[in-house]
């Protein structure tokens, strides 16, 4: 398989064509961004950790049956994908209230909520990705009813699987954001990433965050909390 035309580049991620039609070349970049993108910076080696720890995670959702874009690693940071058209919204699972739940509804950070939540945002950079309801996305036509249940399904059994496979590593899976895509035979399939640039980790322990709010909250030591993420999973961090 060979790297080919240059696709698109987003906020983390560099897509190319490969020889393949049905198969796309997806390269991880150090650049990290937060707040719609007004903080960013290079963390050298975030590209390699997020590479590792997501086809980890798309691994483990493969052995319980949970189809996604995602093919096969090719080198430290690029993988090879499935071609999918992404459906603008964010899918938010939450388990415990961080960020911007508390933010929005009083709610203090750490508690756990009765029920795993599922929330819709809508991905739109020039709005600043605002939270939307069901009937918004239906007025918006961003995606059928039964899209959406799918798509909330699919979510909450995501939560299931990476939630148990993290307890007995002690790690706290607190909330993360998924997207889905249709491939081209118009199938609803996971897609982007799942790092810790998507999810908020907690040791369980000490509640240390070992994600992308230490970036967001300035408080150092980023791609330390990705690399032991990294290696709590068993994988291994050569950067
Ligand atoms: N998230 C993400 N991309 C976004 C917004 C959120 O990956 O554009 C993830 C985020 O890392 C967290 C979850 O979604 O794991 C919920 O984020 P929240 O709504 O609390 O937003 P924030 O506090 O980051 O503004």
């Amino acid at each position: 398989m060979k790297k080919g035309e240059f696709l698109y580049e987003g906020k983390a991620k560099r897509l190319y064509k490969t020889e393949h039609p049905d198969i796309l070349w997806l390269e991880y970049k150090d650049d990290a961004t937060a707040f719609n993108g007004q903080k960013r910076e290079s963390l050298a080696g975030k590209g390699p950790l997020n590479n590792a720890i997501s086809s980890w995670f798309f691994t483990l959702l493969s052995q319980h049956g949970i189809g996604h874009h995602f093919l096969d690693t090719v080198s430290d940071r690029e993988q090879l994908v499935r071609p999918v058209t992404i459906v603008p919204l964010e899918v938010v699972v939450r388990a415990i209230a961080a960020g911007s739940l508390c933010r929005r509804l009083g709610i203090p950070e750490g508690q756990r909520l009765p029920n795993v939540l599922v929330e819709w945002y809508y991905k739109d950079d020039a709005l600043g990705d605002p939270l939307v309801t069901e009937d918004h996305i239906a007025l918006l036509e961003l995606a059928e009813p039964e899209q959406l249940a799918f798509m909330k399904a699919q979510a909450l059994q995501i939560y299931a699987v990476l939630q148990q496979a993290l307890e007995p590593k002690g790690i706290v899976l607190v909330d993360f954001k998924l997207e889905f895509g249709l491939d081209s035979s118009g199938r609803l399939l996971l897609a982007d990433e799942i790092s810790p640039d998507t999810c908020r980790f907690w040791d369980a322990q000490s509640g240390k965050k070992m994600d992308k709010d230490r970036f967001r909250q300035e408080l150092g030591g980023t791609l330390d909390g990705y690399r032991e993420i990294l290696e709590r999973l068993g994988g291994k961090a050569n950067v």
